[in-house]
């Protein structure tokens, strides 16, 4: 078995059986990212030390010094730029930050570390994770493997593209309103956002707080089972995560579906303007569910179909109060020193912050502050999170009566580069989805099912109630099985 078509579990074993050294597997993902990379644009910054740390690891492993917990031993992995590397740039894809070298490691970060992972790189995405297409980077965007004139999705976009060409083992992503599952999707891997609070946001560049959450996006569900395995777990320096404990999901997966009762969600189904792609897939997947002996019903959110504004409005609220710190005096951008003669303190904030952010990043600061400012916070912030509460509250009535929901991801498989970013609601309207689970703090995934004629990825969204990652790992597990891209990646040469 060629090295390119081993899962993450499967290099593992690799490794560990010693059929192949760490330092081997790091050569092979660096030659590949160095030789891809001018094409598809998915690395930021690459660690120029990994074969330095491999040999390293390697030596451990000869003078047999591995513990049990070192579960991802030698497994080069990819980190979208949102997370803090420590001595390795962090950019959030802005020019704000795009010199920043963090003195610390974010806690996913440290923790994917101790378990023996190696960092190969940091990866592209939307500036400060705005956007759904990773057209907002301020490197430029990066493109979809598997047909580049097509966008990979965002923000995670960097992720997506180089797991679907295997430039690492396994890439990070955060989500806060669909940026791992979306990019999954149109690039045909897995991506889970699990439960709001499962993972530490320690060191990882804040956009909405109350909606941010990590996750892995990989080849298989075994494989992004593992990873949550060593990602999740309370962290004391984020008082947010919580103290549930972290089951052994990855060698508990089991895919039948007998009896298991999938919601389908009335409010998705009504006419959502699904591209025909989408539609036949659902209907396939929706067939296959069936055939494997789940119960399909239908069950109600009403207030989903209020998810688009509620969720610009809170996460641009959060977003403009969050951003406030990049104000070119303790690090960062900062404009040049002519420029700054003699001028007021307002109009040193304003030309740094002119010249740091991109416009999609203005966009939402000015929005987000217009709901905040006082006289309009009732009206707005506060009005949406009332309603965000009744949004949470109908979904855990759904999910008595079912124990998951499959949905589409988004409307269509990916779009032509350049077609949307001009218009932003029509962007914006690509989340109908997938912003819900992260208003009502659900765990939810994307699995690939199929490819379209044209040769795009499918996807399928799966969401299980709070804290039940094993059940939509069980589900995304099935669907897995009834997929006709499982473990498929996209040819680039
Ligand atoms: N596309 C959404 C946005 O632009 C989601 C982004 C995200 O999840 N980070 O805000």
């Amino acid at each position: 078995m060629n090295l390119i078509d081993c899962s993450l579990v499967e290099l593992r074993k690799k490794i560990l059986n010693k059929e192949v050294s760490i330092k081997e597997v790091s050569q092979f993902y660096l030659d590949r990212s160095q030789k891809l990379n001018p094409k598809l644009n998915a690395w930021i910054t690459l660690n120029t030390e990994i074969l330095k740390q491999a040999e390293t690891l390697d030596q451990k492993i000869s003078r047999q010094e591995i513990s049990e917990n070192e579960k991802l031993l030698g497994l080069p992995l990819g980190i979208k730029d949102m997370f803090c590397t420590k001595g390795l740039r962090t950019t959030a894809a802005s020019k704000m930050l795009h010199n920043f070298i963090p003195p610390y490691d974010s806690e996913v970060v440290a923790r994917l570390k101790k378990a023996g992972a190696l960092v190969l790189g940091k990866l592209n995405q939307d500036e400060f994770a705005m956007g759904s297409s990773n057209e907002t980077s301020f490197f430029g965007p990066s493109y979809n493997p598997w047909k580049m004139d097509c966008v990979p999705g965002g923000s995670s976009g960097g992720s997506a593209s180089a797991m679907a060409a295997r430039l690492c083992s396994a890439t990070l992503g955060t989500d806060t309103g669909g940026s791992i599952r979306q990019p999954s999707h149109f690039c045909g891997i897995v991506g889970i956002k699990p439960t709001y609070g499962r993972i530490s946001r320690y060191g990882i560049v804040s956009f909405a707080s109350s909606l941010d959450q990590a996750g892995p996006m990989t080849a298989t569900v075994e494989d992004a089972a593992l990873m949550l395995e060593v990602m999740c777990g309370k962290d004391e320096k984020d008082q947010t995560t919580s103290s549930q404990s972290v089951p052994l999901w990855s060698s508990q997966l089991n895919p039948s579906l007998k009896g298991k009762k999938i919601g389908i969600l009335k409010e998705y189904s009504n006419d959502k303007g699904l591209s025909s792609d989408v539609q036949k897939t659902m209907d396939s997947v929706y067939d296959y569910l069936k055939k494997e002996g789940a119960d399909l019903i239908e069950v109600s959110v009403p207030m989903t179909q209020q998810g688009v504004p509620m969720y610009y409005l809170i996460a641009s609220s959060e977003a403009s109060s969050n951003l406030a710190r990049y104000d070119g005096v303790r690090y960062g951008h900062r404009s040049n020193f002519e420029t700054l003669q003699g001028v007021e303190l307002d109009e040193f904030y304003s030309k740094t912050r002119g010249e740091g952010f991109g416009q999609e990043v203005k966009t939402r600061i000015m929005l987000g502050t217009f709901c905040l400012s006082s006289g309009y916070y009732e009206a707005y912030y506060k009005k949406a999170s009332q309603v965000r509460r009744l949004l949470r509250d109908q979904f855990i009535q759904a999910f008595q009566a079912c124990d998951a929901i499959v949905s589409p991801v988004a409307t269509s498989a990916a779009f032509k580069l350049g077609h949307r970013i001009n218009n932003p609601l029509e962007m914006y309207l690509n989340d109908i989805f997938t912003v819900s689970a992260n208003l009502a703090g659900l765990p939810a995934m994307s699995v690939p099912f199929a490819l379209t004629q044209e040769g795009l990825p499918i996807g399928v969204q799966v969401m299980a109630t709070h804290f039940n990652e094993q059940t939509l790992l069980d589900v995304g597990f099935a669907i897995e099985k009834g997929s006709s891209l499982k473990g498929r990646y996209a040819h680039v040469e």
